[in-house]
């Protein structure tokens, strides 16, 4: 067993999944993070009122349920409990009904109108090899996947815009609508590719894993991390910016390429510089959290079955905010004190939403986001006791990751998702320094496959996933 040290810079789900694999192997890990609490984008944060939780940047986590990373650590043990809402998604209308996306195929078609069976034909190939498929979707694209036909059906999706499929396959407004929804978490316009696989894969993982919430907040998936790597001998320094390279054996940023030039451009030769220089940031999230007096008075009041409510009304609708932020914003809510009271005082509720935004962008949107909960839930900024509000350049100033508020650690079009960020994918011309963030394969969400496969590429040896439902 090597034992040497090893460090990792920065403390997000990536970077503690890598230290905990690390340590793992024997290795002796210490975490360096920034800010004064760890888990970059995992946290939570009481924004408005004394008694209110609320998650600082993810809130829901299909992909960390369906993580062959997380699985292999012992979470629950270190506190991590998933709250699986009733159904994974609402997506209100006009004409006030909501299009569910549900834990069932059958109750998902069953409420599309025209276009269940075009939904069922989409999914159900996909929901059978679900067991083999989530190891490979969470992997990096430019492999030999295990599951070639498999891969390859899939991957004809990654050729389509969603905006195409959609118009290719439904004919009524609501599966267009639920399946625009899906896609636009792609934070791509839904007439580019790949969008139309994202839509697809988060439609997949309402049916196979749910869009659950960890009890008391996001927080819990950050310290359940960071207490299995404590018991394994790890240590997390936090209020530690790592400014120059440390010198260590073995390093893993958690950090996107704009960081990587800063901490360690020097060392680099000029091609690999210049290749990180051209990386580019995509759109940047626009946050906004609330301390309610009640829950939020949907007029379909099937929304109040699920955490995450999709609301942009329309699939054009959403096509032109994603495409050019222009109309009414495609706003993604959740709910989490519906399925959790441990987030709100006896009574009370919280509420978060993001919309996305020109990177960077000054725009203040929180009149246009709270336009768009009011206009399918009549009343509800008379049940606002507290509003925070977290532009881009607020969420960049809380995690250098945000560059200009993108969450996602770059955009995710096809060319920086095979080749993310260099076609040396987590290896850096440096031997002993490696990329383990978002901004490495499979990309953004929490799920901790970035740091998996960024200790597999420095030649550490990890468990391989299993291939389960
Ligand atoms: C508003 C918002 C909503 C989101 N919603 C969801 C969701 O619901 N579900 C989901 O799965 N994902 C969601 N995400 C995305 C998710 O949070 C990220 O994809 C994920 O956190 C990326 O993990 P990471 O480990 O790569 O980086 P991060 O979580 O960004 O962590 C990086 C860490 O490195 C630290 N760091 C950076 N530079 C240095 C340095 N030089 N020295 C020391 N430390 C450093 C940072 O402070 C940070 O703690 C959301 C993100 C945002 C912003």
């Amino acid at each position: 067993m090597d034992q040497s040290p090893a460090v990792v810079i920065g403390s997000g789900p990536n970077g503690l999944a890598a230290a905990i694999l690390l340590a793992r192997a024997g290795r002796k890990v210490t975490v360096y993070e920034a800010a004064d609490r760890i888990g970059g984008g995992t946290c939570s944060a009481e924004l408005t009122l004394p008694g209110f939780v609320h998650d600082v940047c993810s809130a829901i986590h299909p992909m960390a349920v369906a993580s062959p990373c997380f699985e292999q650590f012992p979470l629950a043990e270190h506190g991590l409990e998933w709250i699986h809402p009733d159904a994974p998604v609402a997506h209100p209308l006009d004409d006030g009904t909501a299009v569910m996306l549900e834990r069932s195929l059958d109750a998902t078609c069953a409420n599309l109108g025209p276009d269940g069976e075009a939904w069922r034909r989409l999914l159900e190939p996909f929901v059978m090899a679900w067991p083999k498929l989530r190891g490979e979707a969470l992997a990096p694209l430019l492999r030999t996947p295990r599951h070639p036909f498999l891969m390859g059906r899939l991957g004809l999706y990654g050729l389509r815009s969603a905006h195409g499929l959609a118009d290719s396959l439904f004919r009524g407004p609501r599966a267009r609508a639920l399946f625009a929804g899906l896609a636009a978490h792609s934070v791509l316009p839904l007439e580019s590719r790949p969008s139309a696989v994202f839509g697809v894969i988060f439609a997949l993982t309402g049916r196979t894993v749910g869009w659950p919430l960890p009890r008391g907040g996001s927080q819990h998936i950050a310290d359940a991390l960071a207490a299995y790597l404590r018991s394994l001998g790890g240590e997390i320094r936090t209020e530690s910016p790592i400014t120059r390279l440390p010198d260590a054996p073995l390093i893993l940023g958690d950090v996107t390429p704009r960081q990587l030039l800063a901490v360690a451009g020097d060392c680099f030769p000029e091609g690999y510089r210049k290749a990180l220089a051209r990386w580019r940031y995509g759109p940047g999230a626009f946050k906004m959290d609330w301390a309610l007096d009640g829950p939020i008075p949907w007029r379909a009041p099937e929304c109040a079955r699920a955490a995450t409510v999709h609301l942009g009304g329309t699939l054009e609708e959403i096509a032109r905010w994603e495409a050019g932020h222009t109309g009414p914003p495609f706003v993604l809510l959740a709910q989490q004190s519906l399925f959790d009271p441990s987030r709100a005082p006896a009574g009370k509720h919280t509420g978060w939403a993001y919309c996305h935004v020109p990177n960077g962008s000054t725009a203040d949107m929180s009149g246009a986001i709270e336009d768009q909960v009011e206009r399918f839930a009549p009343g509800f900024r008379k049940r606002i006791l507290a509003r925070s509000i977290l532009p881009p350049a607020a969420l960049e100033r809380r995690n250098p990751n945000l560059v200009g508020g993108d969450f996602a650690g770059g955009v995710c079009d096809l060319r920086q998702t095979a080749l993310r960020p260099t076609p040396s994918l987590y290896a850096t011309p440096l031997k002993a320094l490696y990329l383990c963030s978002a901004s490495t394969p499979p990309g953004p969400g929490v799920h901790g496959m970035c740091g998996y496969y960024a200790v597999r590429a420095a030649g550490v040896p990890v468990q391989p996933p299993a291939e389960r439902r």
